[in-house]
């Protein structure tokens, strides 16, 4: 694809600047090259190689060029003035940032987009087109990664100094394409075209061993040394991402590490004349950061992935100690009032006894003030109760891959059980039960108690999520150490997920009640007051039908299913996991598609639903629950007699593009994990603050918004967690299923293999988890409720004045669930920043 080049002169001559200078005065205060974006951008295509056409690709580059250029000198400041640590330094550490596409949300913050819109207009080409071309930084998993997304939004909003530490991943979340029904993963190169945000910045170079063995010396004044020598080591390369805050010039950073392999050892390798050898080894280094392992909510036992952490963790201890060592030398006396970490789930919890490695074997710091600075400066957040994801990892691993490291985690170990016997007396069991070593016959490290007992700060992502670990999981933890323990529950940014995202709403919203919500979301609650002016609920209406169009064409062209924008869109989008209960919907689609077969068709609302998201590559159940929504969305939509009542999609390649385009056209949002098991959910409040009604269980956040929005405005069903946990006990599907007539029949129409005939049987394991008695999902138990649910939803939606209203209410009540008030929350509670 092509452009025109500027129709009136060449690039060349296109003239600066003749519009507003706001912007420009305000971000070129101390610029030398005086340049408005319009001039930049002009440049930056003339130093291409296009004459008569240019791609639109190059304009693309050249514009985020731009934009980061004008950012440089910000930037700068913000660096120069939190280094000299008059405010607290935080650092947040996680293995995945899903940052999705950076454009459109830099120039929101900046201010630049209707800047960007006329320096575009010589070339004929409108923004958003642009905005298209922009791969995706899929750094992440789901959640946990959008979180870290989120949170970085937020915390150069509320202008703290925060850097986000991460792995510059050459291979991001996978690309998923659907064929026959089935999941087919391909990779996802990002990098391929280059990435015009990164900077490489190679005087922040660091080195982190691997393998060696220990020795140990005394010295003169009869004090014991650890060295950890014969290490392979590996350099780790700086990649710096601009995150720019919402109006306020301040650019926070999100650092990447890139393993590269180090110049020395390819040097003696080479001395020796062992080429092949030296570039085969380098090839093992940057293995390190070359792929994200595409598991959601359950464990990577993988080598390389403890290498990922420990890379990770190391490089950005390292820099943090560096960048207090150039400031104030080797004194660490006021280091850790100086820098707090936080540790995005156990992924990065390395870092503990990394930090006492360094701080120890290299600073020479003795081990009681290391431990009480290493205790001053971590905090961790707990992300899930699921135990398949609770990170342990063999001993034997850490002793060949990180000697010296698992040497420091038995001294931790040793000193804390101390303290474990010193409050249970004589209670051996206790011991073991609360040792950092796992015994057996294959000893593990537990990473989660490791992570703890060097917290200062341990919380968890909502309220129910955080009861729950502090009176079963970390019980015990929770009764020698209350005062650690705290909640957080998550938040979404409202730049990126309302502003930038639904530009329709946005602008009515803006229209009613100016633009302070952007920047607090709190201001939202003022639209309570209009939910019976009709103007306002004819406008809202509006904008959602054009949501809906909009999505509509998307769900076209990726599916080839056509949605009707006047019928319902129900929505569930997702990682794929037996918890989230993809089954559940699925079970109430066939419900639907009977009912319409037998002509039960009276009060029936017609809707579209819409499924997506990625299966972990070896998670086959969850590969099998999308076979079984293609293999049913395909008898839905070929029906004549089913569409105009019913249609079901499942959509590939789920990620945060598709997001922005999908919560802004949603009516209905599902969120109906088993109850106990969502730590919090974020797409849950996505949904939300875009005027969804929910439909869901009180599971994680979910009951945080119903207290928001009141339970007529939420579609509740469900088992409570209390109730999955005693009903665990002598749980009987079967009962469940000979109780509901509805799920009897569902059930019958699946085993009859009717979703199936040319491949007999390959639903079996769905049907026998349905039925099991230790299904710990619970589906069947549920599907009653659910139900029920889904008829006051399809009934409510009749009346479309009083569905606006709701949809009004939900968005009204969206402002706690924003990250911002999130963030507050760390900064005052935690950080202390
Ligand atoms: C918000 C988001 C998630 C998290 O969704 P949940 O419903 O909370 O699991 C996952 N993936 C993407 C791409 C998202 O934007």
């Amino acid at each position: 694809m092509s452009v025109s080049t500027p129709k009136r002169q060449g690039v060349s001559k296109a003239k600066p600047s003749d519009k507003p200078l706001k912007d420009d005065v305000k971000f070129q205060q101390n610029c030398e090259p005086s340049d408005s974006l319009s001039a930049s951008l002009s440049r930056y295509m003339n130093n291409g190689l296009g004459q008569e056409e240019y791609a639109q690709h190059d304009l693309f580059h050249a514009l985020a060029s731009s934009v980061k250029e004008l950012m440089l000198d910000k930037w700068r400041q913000t660096r120069a003035k939190d280094c000299q640590y008059q405010t607290k330094q935080v650092a947040y550490l996680s293995l995945e940032f899903l940052m999705g596409r950076a454009l459109g949300n830099a120039l929101l913050n900046l201010q630049l987009t209707d800047e960007s819109r006329e320096a575009l207009s010589q070339y004929a080409v409108d923004l958003e087109s642009l905005e298209s071309l922009e791969q995706d930084a899929g750094l992440g998993n789901g959640g946990l990664g959008r979180l870290a997304a989120c949170f970085l939004d937020s915390c150069a909003s509320l202008d703290i100094a925060v850097t986000g530490y991460g792995i510059r991943y050459e291979y991001g979340m996978f690309a998923q394409r659907i064929v026959d029904g089935y999941q087919v993963e391909g990779p996802d190169r990002w990098l391929k075209d280059g990435n015009p945000w990164e900077v490489r910045v190679p005087n922040h170079n660091v080195t982190v061993p691997f393998f060696g063995h220990t020795e140990s010396y005394i010295d003169k004044q009869g004090r014991r040394h650890v060295t950890w020598v014969d290490t392979q080591d590996v350099k780790a390369v700086a990649y710096d991402m601009p995150i720019p805050g919402y109006r306020n010039g301040r650019i926070n950073t999100l650092r990447l590490w890139k393993s590269e392999a180090t110049d020395d050892f390819d040097l003696t390798e080479f001395n020796q004349g062992d080429y092949t050898e030296a570039v085969a080894r380098k090839n093992l280094a940057e293995q390190i950061t070359m792929v994200l392992y595409p598991n959601d909510a359950s464990e990577n036992g993988k080598e390389l992935r403890l290498r990922q952490q420990y890379f990770l963790s190391s490089a950005s201890l390292q820099d943090l100690l560096n960048n207090w060592v150039k400031q104030n030398g080797t004194d660490f006396s006021d280091f850790a009032k100086a820098n707090v970490m936080q540790l995005n789930d156990t992924h990065p919890s390395v870092a503990v006894p990394e930090l006492m490695r360094l701080l120890v074997d290299h600073y020479a710091l003795e081990w009681d003030q290391a431990w009480k600075i290493t205790t001053n400066i971590m905090a961790y957040t707990n992300h899930t109760l699921l135990p398949e994801a609770l990170e342990r990892w063999p001993v034997r691993m850490f002793e060949q891959m990180l000697p010296r490291v698992l040497e420091i985690i038995y001294e931790i170990n040793g000193r804390y059980l101390e303290d474990v016997a010193h409050h249970w007396p004589g209670d051996g069991d206790m011991l073991a039960k609360m040792s950092i070593i796992e015994e057996g016959s294959e000893p593990h490290v537990r990473m989660a108690y490791l992570a703890i007992v060097a917290s200062f700060s341990v919380n968890g992502v909502a309220g129910l999520h955080t009861q729950l670990l502090t009176s079963g999981l970390f019980k015990d933890f929770y009764e020698l150490w209350p005062e650690k323990f705290n909640n957080k529950t998550n938040g979404v940014t409202p730049r990126r997920w309302l502003a930038h995202c639904n530009p329709r709403l946005a602008a009515l919203l803006t229209k009613r009640l100016g633009d302070q919500w952007v920047g607090d979301l709190q201001h939202l609650h003022s639209l309570s007051a209009f939910t019976e002016d009709k103007a306002l609920i004819n406008e809202w209406r509006e904008v959602k039908l054009a949501n809906k169009r909009e999505l509509s064409l998307m769900i076209a062209k990726e599916c080839g299913v056509e949605f009707n924008p006047e019928m319902m869109f129900d929505v569930q989008v997702k990682r794929i996991h037996e918890y989230k209960r993809q089954l559940l919907n699925i079970l109430h689609v066939i419900h639907l598609y009977h009912e319409i077969l037998q002509g039960n068709t009276d009060g029936l609302v017609p809707r579209c639903v819409l499924i997506g998201g990625k299966a972990a590559p070896g998670y086959s159940m969850a590969k099998l629950l999308i076979k079984l929504a293609s293999n049913v969305a395909h008898m839905v939509n070929s029906d004549p007699q089913i569409t105009p009542y019913l249609r079901f999609a499942f959509l590939p390649n789920y990620n945060v593009t598709a997001m922005e385009k999908i919560c802004p056209a949603t009516d209905l949002s599902q969120q109906i994990s088993t109850a106990g098991k969502e730590a919090s959910g974020t797409g849950n409040m996505k949904f939300m603050m875009n005027g969804a009604l929910t439909i869901g269980t009180l599971d994680g956040a979910n009951i945080e918004m119903l207290e928001e929005v009141g339970e007529e405005n939420f579609f509740l069903f469900g088992l409570n967690a209390n109730q999955v946990h005693s009903l665990q006990e002598d749980y009987q599907a079967s009962q469940f299923i000979n109780d509901s007539p509805a799920l009897k029949q569902v059930m019958k129409l699946l085993e009859s293999g009717h979703f199936n005939l040319l491949e007999p049987g390959i639903f079996d394991p769905i049907i026998e988890s349905i039925k099991s008695p230790s299904d710990p999902w619970m589906t069947a138990a549920d599907f009653e409720s659910y139900r029920q649910a889904q008829l006051r939803a399809a009934s409510a939606y009749q009346d479309p004045e009083n569905w606006t209203k709701m949809s009004i209410r939900n968005t009204a009540c969206s402002g706690r669930f924003s990250s911002d008030v999130t963030i507050a929350a760390y900064r005052d509670e935690i950080w202390k920043a």
